[in-house]
């Protein structure tokens, strides 16, 4: 494939009277990490339900993999290796760790099939990525007794589940803490260098988005102010003032 595998061009998103999303341009090439960073109600999460089909975009385009997904449906984009992951975990709290991993192994016609028997491979791939997740001791326990951070990693497994090319990912650090999020930095870099998955993420936590990002978008008010390297970006006047409120 040649071209990035994920863009979009002049995307816009507005509610009523507010432009959340305004003509914003992006490019992500295959086997990156990039961040996306902005101040609250920038937009981010507004251009992440455009990108994968969870808001229609009023204006622009967005590819993915060679094809246009812009009026594709959310199923139809997940099914073709585009995953999202969300701000608020959506585990299920009264299932097994590994239940909620063959749920995740299911979903991936489409439909949530929880009558159907897993398959022995997704079971071996489930316990696999579990290990490698560090969940393996907690598989038979209600994912709704462990602590917030092993539910965002658990989220992050059965988003491995259906082997996509891309993950986006929604502010994945919020709410855990120091040491957690050293794991899930160093699964977030394996999971990109070993099972070559390309990451798109949305991140509060600078230190981690810095440390972990090949390349970052800066929005503020729906527009993309900045692009560019983490070393860029936090010597980049423009999204000094955009943090620190001035326009
Ligand atoms: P971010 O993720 O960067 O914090 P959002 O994309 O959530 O920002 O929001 C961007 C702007 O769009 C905000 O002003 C927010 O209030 C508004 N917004 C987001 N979703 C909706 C919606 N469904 N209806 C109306 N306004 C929305
Ligand atoms: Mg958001």
């Amino acid at each position: 494939m040649s071209g990035p595998i994920l863009s979009t061009e002049s995307v816009t998103k507005t509610f009523g009277g507010l432009t959340a999303v305004d003509a914003v341009d992006m490019e992500v090439e295959e086997g990156e990490i990039v961040g996306l960073i902005g101040p609250n109600g920038a937009g981010k999460s507004t251009l992440f339900n455009c990108i994968t089909g969870a808001l229609d975009a009023n204006e622009g385009t967005v590819r993915f993999d060679g094809e246009e997904i812009t009026d594709w449906t959310q199923d139809r984009i997940a099914r073709n290796g585009l995953l999202r992951m969300f701000q608020h975990t959506r585990v299920y709290g009264d299932m097994t760790v590994r239940e909620n991993m063959l749920v995740a192994a299911s979903e991936d016609d489409g439909l949530t099939n929880v009558l159907r028997p897993p398959s022995d491979a997704a079971r071996t791939k489930a316990d696999e990525l579990l290990a490698y997740i560090g969940l393996d001791g907690l598989a038979g326990v209600r994912a709704g007794r462990m602590s917030f951070g092993q539910q965002k990693l658990l989220e992050f497994g059965m988003g491995l589940m259906a082997d996509p090319q891309m993950l986006l990912m929604d502010e994945p650090a919020g709410g855990i803490n120091p040491s957690m999020l050293n794991k899930l930095i160093e699964y977030i870099r394996e999971a990109n260098t070993d099972r070559e998955v390309t990451i798109l993420l949305i991140e509060h936590n600078m230190e981690f988005v810095m440390e972990v990002a090949d390349r970052i978008y800066v929005l503020a008010h729906g527009e993309k102010i900045a692009e560019g390297t983490p070393e860029e970006i936090q010597n980049d006047q423009r999204v000094l003032d955009a943090y620190l409120g001035r326009e």
